[in-house]
């Protein structure tokens, strides 16, 4: 878990550190003020994206009506590709259990990321291929295998198979797809291989594991992604869907109680930079990315770019020698060098002397070390020559005061990330309540699941409390939402009424 820190922790070394810091904690703390700003701008821009078609927040109909109730059955194949990881998995739905019978997880080359289409689809279509091969054992031989695409992208779903990509996020450029549908690509790549794979179904990650964890918790409302990207889909009720398409949607598409899962794009919430508290770092990170001005939310939260941000900010200090003596290193120096992952490191740091925020910033990262005696003499002596032989001279290299400073500074890109987060949620939780779920006492009582998938919010420390946090401050005070923080008497227990479920391999499963 997530040790605390806090500016008044850090013991400074002069005073412009103390102040750089403390208009640091300004620029990244999201009071509850602004929470709440953000929730109900997030409440209207869900509001205008379900009355028209090419909103910022694209609210996807996903052409998948009602809910599941644990009575579907069947064996499936599903390829589910990220932003860092392509999946295959055999899944088994029987009785409510949804069983992963056998998966294989294969790194995506980024090369192939911002390669041709072709390439991406052909390398989506081999591990197929090698996936069969392998577990040829367990595949049922059915003439023709039916296939789930999960694709974490924005696309607009034109049928339950089929749609178009509206841009590419999270490091993707392949060129030339946009406006095209991927699930064509595929099945156009399973086709020249020979494999007798239909592609049955094309779905978003967010999606997937809003259909999984309903599958076994029947009060599931809301699907998140906080991985490498981040999103959410949720259950929308058909008739406050005004661009609702009623050629697809069935018979009974009027019927009031008609539900559909929508995808939201929650990534490209304020493009328009009305609300979002963006600082300079993050208009760093913007620019430099290959999607600038685009998925400017998801920018600020998701696992792909907070290492980015925190990066950018250690430069920040250390060019205004106010870290590490001014010094920086080639990895801290190199654009998306400083993972995600290194941020969870030094949060859960809870040594008196950080020793592994020491370990991460001096072995790792390369901060702190200094010349070698020898090269430093044939500097001065003007010389060139071999300077192989000498020994690394190892100063105190990092001092406390600077891996304070780097773990409050994680610490703030963190918790930001997830009360954004909650802020984004608060709004989907108001925005269903009473029309999905809280219809009626019972309702109420029952409270509402959320299924959640993705590395960041399984594997950052302290992301769901800061996350419950940002929910309890937003409603707590509000008497429509706040049922859902009755403490409990004996356990003085909140969260009961919002039950987060950690959906693993749910947007495959889904
Ligand atoms: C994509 C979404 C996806 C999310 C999480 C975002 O970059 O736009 O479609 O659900 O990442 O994977």
């Amino acid at each position: 878990c997530r040790t605390s820190i806090t500016q008044s922790d850090i013991v400074y070394e002069t005073q412009k550190q103390q102040v750089t810091i403390a208009s640091l904690v300004q620029e990244f703390t999201i009071l509850p003020i602004t929470l709440k700003t953000i929730k109900d701008r997030f409440k209207s821009e869900m509001a205008k994206g379900l009355a028209k078609q090419g909103e910022t927040l694209a609210m996807v109909q996903t052409h998948i009506l009602g809910r599941l109730n644990g009575s579907e059955t069947g064996t499936y194949l599903t390829l589910d590709i990220g932003g860092t990881y392509l999946r295959v998995v055999l899944v088994e739905l029987s009785q409510g259990s949804a069983v992963s019978i056998r998966q294989e997880k294969y790194a995506i080359n980024p090369l192939v990321k911002v390669g041709e289409p072709k390439v991406l689809f052909d390398f989506m279509a081999t591990c197929i291929d090698s996936f069969l091969l392998a577990n040829d054992a367990v595949i049922p031989k059915w003439s023709q295998l039916e296939l789930g695409f999960t694709f974490s992208f924005p696309v607009l779903q034109t049928s339950i198979n089929s749609g178009t990509l509206i841009e590419w996020t999270k490091g993707y450029t392949c060129h030339g797809m946009v406006g095209k549908d991927p699930a064509k690509f595929l099945q156009q790549a399973l086709l020249s291989r020979n494999l007798n794979v239909n592609v049955s179904a094309l779905m978003n990650d967010t999606v997937g594991t809003l259909l999984s964890h309903a599958y076994q918790h029947p009060h599931t409302v809301v699907g998140l992604g906080l991985g490498t990207g981040s999103n959410a889909a949720y259950i929308e009720r058909v008739d406050r869907i005004g661009k609702r398409d009623t050629t697809v949607l069935g018979d009974n598409a009027e019927a009031s109680e008609q539900e559909m899962a929508i995808n939201i794009e929650f990534g490209a919430f304020d493009n328009e930079r009305t609300v979002l508290p963006m600082t300079m770092f993050d208009n760093k990170v913007d620019r430099k990315s290959l999607n600038p001005s685009k998925q400017l939310f998801e920018k600020m939260i998701a696992g792909m770019y907070l290492g980015e941000i925190t990066r950018n900010v250690l430069l920040d200090l250390i060019d205004n020698r106010l870290l590490f003596r001014g010094q920086s290193s080639h990895k801290l120096d190199t654009p998306w060098e400083f993972l995600t992952e290194y941020m969870s490191v030094i949060e859960e740091d809870s040594t008196t002397d950080l020793e592994d925020v020491r370990h991460m910033l001096e072995d790792n990262l390369g901060l702190g070390q200094v010349e070698s005696l020898e090269s430093q003499l044939v500097a001065v002596a003007g010389t060139t020559g071999p300077t192989s032989g000498g020994e690394l001279l190892r100063e105190p290299a990092t001092t406390l005061s600077d891996r304070q400073i780097v773990k409050l500074v994680v610490k703030l890109i963190g918790e930001r990330s997830a009360r954004l987060t909650a802020a984004v949620l608060g709004g989907i939780l108001e925005h269903t309540m009473g029309y999905t779920w809280a219809r009626n006492e019972a309702e109420r009582q029952g409270g509402v699941d959320i299924g959640v998938d993705g590395s960041l919010y399984g594997l950052y420390p302290g992301y769901e409390s800061d996350l419950v946090r940002g929910l309890e401050e937003l409603f707590v005070l509000e008497p429509e939402m706040s049922f859902l923080f009755a403490k409990d008497g004996d356990s003085g227990k909140f969260m009961e009424k919002i039950r987060f479920g950690r959906s693993l391999d749910g947007s495959s499963v889904g």
